[in-house]
């Protein structure tokens, strides 16, 4: 049986934005509806549950912030931030409460359908029966707490650890300097995106084949970090 065609809500008040997604999304098949104003969105939102929701953050009537707080009230419908440059401080508020992700304006069709491919995707490996994620040369056991490279184990420190699942269980999403402090550093006083630097060093000169181009851990410049996954 097929899986239903995945709909799509766009909250945008930019006509154009809004006529070039409609064409981009309904030519690649997913089903689409559309809201100029945070409010018309959320009132879609409840209506329609869309399997994905693009969210612009410079809204007539409300910050895209306040709109992720209020849909995270009930709803994890996965959300990908659309913003323009010189909203970096939006938009990373708005992946800290919740947000699944972030294009940047101006963006192209195949980057867009790429990450709504990833936030369809339940990529959540730590949730399955079978705790392996296998990516390129990496086979991680995450029941045994063994990385392997190649098919080499590697040794990596509790904290390399902490970090590399952290960015496994969000595959493919950006992941903020805030989440990353809190998941690995349990929000000790005085974690600082600098530790981030430190141990995501480490973490490409034991994991990555040219560690200064990583592959797979990527930086998100002045928000976090990525394990992209794909190619
Ligand atoms: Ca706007």
């Amino acid at each position: 049986m097929n899986e239903p065609t995945p709909l799509i809500l766009l909250v945008e008040d930019e006509p154009q934005m809004r006529r070039f997604l409609h064409v981009a999304l309904e030519g690649s098949g997913y089903r689409y509806l559309e809201a100029p104003t945070g409010k018309e969105g959320l009132a879609l939102a409840v209506q329609h549950r869309p399997d994905v929701i693009l969210l612009d953050l410079g809204l007539p009537d409300m910050d895209g912030l306040e709109l992720m707080l209020r849909l995270r009230e009930w709803s994890q419908t996965p959300v990908i931030v659309i913003s323009a440059r010189g909203q970096e401080t939006d938009k990373i508020g708005a992946l800290d409460v919740g947000a699944d992700d972030y294009l940047t304006k101006p963006f192209g069709t195949g980057e867009l359908l790429a990450r709504i491919r990833v936030a369809l995707r339940h990529a959540d490996p730590l949730a399955t029966e079978d705790p392996v994620f296998v990516l390129g040369r990496w086979r991680v056991d995450l029941a045994k707490r063994q990385v392997l490279v190649d098919g080499q184990e590697v040794h990596l420190t509790p904290l390399e650890y902490g970090l590399f699942t952290t960015l496994i269980r969000h595959a493919g999403k950006v992941v903020t300097h805030r989440q990353l402090l809190k998941e690995v550093w349990g929000g000790v006083a005085g974690a600082q995106p600098l530790y981030l630097r430190v141990y995501m060093a480490q973490l490409r000169h034991k994991l990555e084949e040219t560690p200064s181009h990583p592959r797979y851990l990527q930086t998100e410049p002045g928000v976090g970090y990525r394990l992209k996954t794909d190619d």
